[in-house]
């Protein structure tokens, strides 16, 4: 029997998600189906229990719910607590399990794919939202010797400082930046804000950007962006968009799935095309 997955969101028609767990299950020869389902506003637990009620096996989460996502699992993974909340939900004999692919999705592409070693590296996270919190124990699991959390508004960049409760982690506002990077310089910048294609490169110090290794935007579309594009003016030897982040974290809720773990390289190649194309 085919097993039932979907992307729960609100507005959910952009998903690209279906997309790529079709050519997964191609890939690996699973028996899924993957839709999107759109949820009201006030109605994730309707629509999920509805879900699971005609048979789903599992979702993934994207905004505004993944906050009320990690409220329905009944456990969670360190990293999705960590996260404070959960983008991929599996329902099985045992129950809701939630975990949160994001942040480790995003560690893969840099180390894998980009091949950025991220033991021993400075990091300067832009943003301070639910993508920088779910980024920020996979950064420090993986060996970042420090990481810099700046955003516009520094109240939330210290919070979450606080929450990682780490030496390794600090956080400021964007005024304080000059002052807190120090004398050394950054090997990694990733830019976790919600700031568009359309929007400006957050207002960083261009020293930031110096000596860089990789300048990493988690938003992704058909032409670099603003901070991608000042990353590259400014010298860093490496720029990307969010696009293989995307596909990383999908391979791994599919994983926790099914057992299995997708290449990513062709469905990136894949999703790449697609958008220029679109
Ligand atoms: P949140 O709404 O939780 O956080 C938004 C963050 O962006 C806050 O730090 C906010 O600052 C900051 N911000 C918003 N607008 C601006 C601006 N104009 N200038 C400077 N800072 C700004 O969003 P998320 O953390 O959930 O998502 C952040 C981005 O990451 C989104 O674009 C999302 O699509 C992307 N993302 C990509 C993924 C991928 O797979 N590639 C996965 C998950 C997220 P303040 O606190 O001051 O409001």
């Amino acid at each position: 029997m085919t097993d039932r997955y979907a992307v729960i969101g609100n507005p959910i028609a952009h998903s690209r998600s279906p997309a790529i767990h079709a050519q997964f299950a191609r890939q690996t020869g699973q028996d899924i189906s993957y839709e999107r389902l759109l949820a009201p506003l006030d109605g994730f637990v309707a629509t999920v229990d509805a879900f699971r009620a005609a048979g789903g096996r599992g979702l993934n989460v994207t905004v505004p719910f993944k906050l009320q996502a990690f409220d329905y699992a009944l456990r969670r993974s360190p990293r999705a607590q960590a996260a404070g909340a959960v983008n991929t939900l599996a329902f099985d004999a045992d129950g809701v399990f939630g975990d949160n692919t994001d942040g480790v999705g995003m560690v893969r592409d840099i180390s894998g794919r980009l091949g950025v070693a991220l033991a021993g590296c400075r990091v300067l996270l832009v943003g301070a939202g639910g993508a920088a919190r779910g980024v920020l124990l996979p950064l420090l699991e993986a060996g970042a010797a420090s990481v810099l959390i700046a955003n516009r508004t520094a109240a939330k960049a210290h919070h979450l400082a606080g929450v990682a409760d780490d030496s390794r982690v600090r956080g400021c506002g964007f005024d304080a930046l000059e002052h807190e990077r120090g004398a050394g310089s950054f090997e990694l910048l990733v830019n976790a804000t919600s700031a568009g294609l359309d929007d400006a490169a957050p207002p960083i110090p261009d020293a930031c950007y110096r000596g860089a290794r990789l300048a990493y935007d988690m938003v992704y579309g058909a032409r670099p962006t603003p901070f991608m594009l000042r990353a590259s003016e400014l010298g860093c030897a490496r720029v990307s968009d969010g696009l293989g982040m995307l596909v990383e974290q999908a391979a791994e809720s599919f994983r926790l799935w099914r057992g299995v773990r997708p290449a990513t390289a062709p469905v990136l190649q894949r999703m790449r095309e697609e958008i220029a194309g679109a």
